[in-house]
């Protein structure tokens, strides 16, 4: 073939590429672009479909220079763990603060039942973390570290989903926007895709899992948007293809997978989905997938939250008005008893006392930040 394989990882630097998030301050508020963007990327699903390379092709940076590829024994023993990666790029001044979330050893185990529990508790000590943040007196500088996107990742060698697909979109669903994609689509025809594509949508809807809605496109945008929309929601879930190394053909240099047979280019539309993908992620959607988070996910956890809270303060004030009746039917002879009485009611008063202050700070920052809109 006339195709050599080009220069490794470390020399991507110098290759003008850019991921496009440079369009963010299009996508909000331009009171943010000064502070910069954080976006939190979870990455899921068994490991070797292609997560690390993905990533590394997505964000042109290699995100996992200290990872350690466990062997089988070592896996075998492990758990799922949540590993974090947070990287700062800029791109024509725009700034963007990237957070992966992987999760190794996912899918792993002889008995994989529960895999997910560990993902979805650590999405949902986020959360809690922001929700007290939130409820504290440094409300300005909260640190978000809330997961706006799960890219979940299908195995292009089995026949549609494998249970545990199905389990932990279940599981997630509520929590998390998660975006399916059909992992190493290199190793798939264009009517297999196709077809593969067809069977996970259908099972998608069977089992009422719910993905990342796209957003309705305004009725008044040009016929071209209206279809490229339209495009972008029918490639659910989409192939992708990653690399982590430059090919070089016919005097191009670009991200690619080089077999004896010929070169498949990442981004190139004919090969797969990937442009679309980083497209979305980056260029378009960015700023939605946010908004969801905050104004669905979020808001779900906090009024779950102060729903418990509110029947939490309920119970307690039942449980002193049942001290203080019993008190008062108490012998009076009986000092030390009414006083240790009095002490537990003291101490429930007070705890009441607390717990409404902090449901009324909540309410009150609840309000503020809806006239806020962030
Ligand atoms: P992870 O464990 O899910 O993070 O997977 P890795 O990114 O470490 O990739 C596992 C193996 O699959 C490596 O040998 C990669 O070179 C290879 N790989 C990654 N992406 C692709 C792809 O799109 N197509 C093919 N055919 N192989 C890939």
């Amino acid at each position: 073939t006339d195709t050599t394989l080009g220069l490794q990882e470390n020399s991507l630097d110098q290759d003008k590429e850019y991921v496009g998030f440079a369009t963010l301050p299009n996508q909000v508020h331009r009171k943010s672009v000064k502070k910069g963007f954080a976006f939190t990327l979870m990455v899921a699903g068994e490991s070797g479909l292609g997560k690390s390379t993905l990533v590394n092709s997505l964000f042109l940076t290699d995100l996992y220079k200290n990872r350690k590829v466990l062997n089988a024994e070592e896996r075998i023993s492990q758990t799922v763990q949540i590993n974090k990666y947070t990287v700062g790029i800029e791109e024509k001044g725009v700034k963007l603060r990237l957070t992966i979330v992987d999760t190794p050893g996912f899918g792993d185990a002889v008995n994989n039942t529960w895999s997910w529990k560990a993902v979805e508790e650590y999405i949902d000590l986020q959360f809690e973390q922001y929700f007290r943040d939130e409820s504290g007196l440094n409300r300005k500088n909260i640190q978000d570290n809330r997961v706006h996107c799960c890219l979940y990742f299908i195995s292009p060698y089995g026949h549609g989903l494998r249970p545990l697909d199905i389990e932990f979109m279940m599981a997630l669903h509520e929590k998390v926007n998660i975006v399916p994609v059909l992992a190493k689509a290199d190793s798939l025809t264009p009517s297999e895709i196709r077809k593969k594509k067809m069977k996970i949508r259908q099972e998608i809807e069977r089992f009422g899992i719910k993905m990342y809605q796209f957003p309705e496109c305004d009725s008044d945008e040009d016929e071209e948007f209206k279809l490229q929309d339209q495009e972008l929601k029918d490639s659910i879930p989409f192939a992708v293809i990653g690399s982590n190394i430059l090919v070089e053909s016919k005097g191009r240099r670009f991200r690619g997978r080089l077999y004896p047979w010929g070169v498949v280019e990442v981004e190139n539309p004919a090969h797969s989905d990937f442009l679309k993908l980083r497209n979305m992620l980056v260029r378009t959607h960015m700023q939605d997938l946010k908004d969801v988070t905050r104004e669905t996910h979020y808001e779900n956890y906090r009024a779950q939250c102060i729903q418990n809270m509110t029947r939490m303060v309920v119970m307690e004030r039942n449980l002193c008005n049942r001290l203080r009746e019993s008190a008062s039917d108490l012998p009076i002879p009986l000092a030390p008893v009414e006083s240790e009485t009095e002490r537990l009611i003291w101490e429930k008063d007070e705890e009441l006392r607390r717990m409404q202050e902090v449901l009324q700070r909540i309410q009150g920052q609840m309000q503020m930040s809806n006239k806020d809109g962030f």
